[in-house]
């Protein structure tokens, strides 16, 4: 009998979350909210993910600035709410109520 198992870094993109000024390269604008782990797959399906990392990336020099796993909730609401502004399924001014109903961390 074959099995085939595999240990591979996985990593997903939630888009963009806090506009701010990169530490590294000065620059303003939107990072990028990103989670990163590894996982053990066996046929291709996964059984097992560990080593979650949360961060937000600026998207010119790509710094990392990492997130506090009880902060995610958070910035993954607000990565939610861009989205939606962005596909203008929100109006602004609906945009700005539900991120000020958010508690930024
Ligand atoms: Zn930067």
């Amino acid at each position: 009998m074959i099995f085939i198992v595999a240990y591979l870094p996985k990593h997903k993109d939630w888009g963009p979350a806090d506009f701010m000024e990169c530490e590294h390269c000065d620059r303003e604008s939107y990072f990028v909210l990103r989670e990163r782990w590894m996982e053990a797959q066996l046929f291709f399906l996964p059984i097992y993910r560990h080593q979650r990392m949360y961060f937000q990336e600026c998207p010119h020099c790509g710094k990392a600035v990492n997130i506090a796993e009880e902060d995610w909730p958070y910035y993954k609401s607000l990565a939610s709410l861009q989205n939606q502004f962005i596909a203008g399924s929100l109006t602004e001014s609906e945009f700005e109520a539900k991120k000020e109903a958010l508690k930024k961390p």
